[in-house]
């Protein structure tokens, strides 16, 4: 699990446009907080910051009190997942969730009982030995989620992971996904301009409208609706 503070941070792109306006937002172990607004009011490039992909113009991003660029992107324990997730095509399922931990050096016992896991609690422990064009679009996202978590990640950042999904699975996949996200209990940070998406899934949310914060809360607080 990972803490997550925003203190005033800024982003300006070399263009002059103010993508994040002074934002501070801070993350609770094991939160599930999500980043919702329209299109173009900054989300993505705030989950950018945080993962040490963009760097802020000012201020500062801090994982468990340490700045994100002091920490090696290595040690990170940073998890993401976007939209347009690209799955290995020539790996099966299971290599395809396995690849990480094969990266950092887990030995094939453990990797498979980790990978079988996984996939289990996915609903995907059946298609291991298929290749990716051979699932439904829901399936491919399950993997794509199998993937960035299987090592175990401290914090998950998603950018709207179901956008390209048709609404019966995207409902599913909502339940499924703030499931296992509790069950693991890992911090999240989830981006979707999708209101009832945010309604369902956040222990808090976090409301941005060009660049700026505009509200942060509970469901109820903000809506006054859980
Ligand atoms: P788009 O037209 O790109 O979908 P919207 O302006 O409809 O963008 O906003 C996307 C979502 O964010 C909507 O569900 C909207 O209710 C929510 N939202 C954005 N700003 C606010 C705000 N200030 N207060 C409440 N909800 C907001
Ligand atoms: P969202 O994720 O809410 O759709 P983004 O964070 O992608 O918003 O973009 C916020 C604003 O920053 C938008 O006006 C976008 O056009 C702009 N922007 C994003 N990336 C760049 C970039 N590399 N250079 C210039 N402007 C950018």
């Amino acid at each position: 699990m990972t803490t997550v503070a925003l203190k005033d941070v800024t982003k300006v792109f070399p263009d002059g446009t103010v993508a994040v306006d002074n934002v501070s937002l801070d993350v609770n172990d094991g939160e599930f907080m999500v980043l919702l607004g329209p299109s173009g009011c900054g989300k993505s490039t705030v989950l950018r910051m945080v993962a040490g992909l963009e760097d802020p113009s000012s201020g500062a991003i801090m994982l468990d009190g340490a700045l994100v660029n002091d920490v090696p992107p290595r040690d990170r324990r940073i998890a993401m997942v976007f939209q347009d997730f690209a799955l290995y095509p020539h790996m099966t399922v299971g290599d395809n969730i396995a690849f990480p931990l094969r990266l950092s050096g887990v030995e094939p016992g453990p990797r498979g009982a980790r990978v079988a896991d996984v996939a289990g609690a996915l609903g995907i422990g059946d298609v291991l030995a298929r290749k990716p064009s051979q699932l439904s679009g829901g399936q491919r996202q399950r993997v794509a989620m199998g993937r960035a978590i299987v090592r175990r990640p401290g914090l998950f950042l998603m950018d709207e992971p179901l956008s390209n999904l048709d609404s019966g699975l995207r409902a599913e996949l909502r339940a499924e996904i703030s499931g296992l996200v509790r069950e693991l209990g890992v911090s999240t940070i989830y981006v979707t301009h999708d209101q009832a998406e945010a309604l369902t899934m956040a222990d808090r949310v976090a409301i941005m409208r060009k660049g700026v914060l505009q509200d942060v809360g509970t469901p109820t607080q903000v809506y006054g609706r859980p």
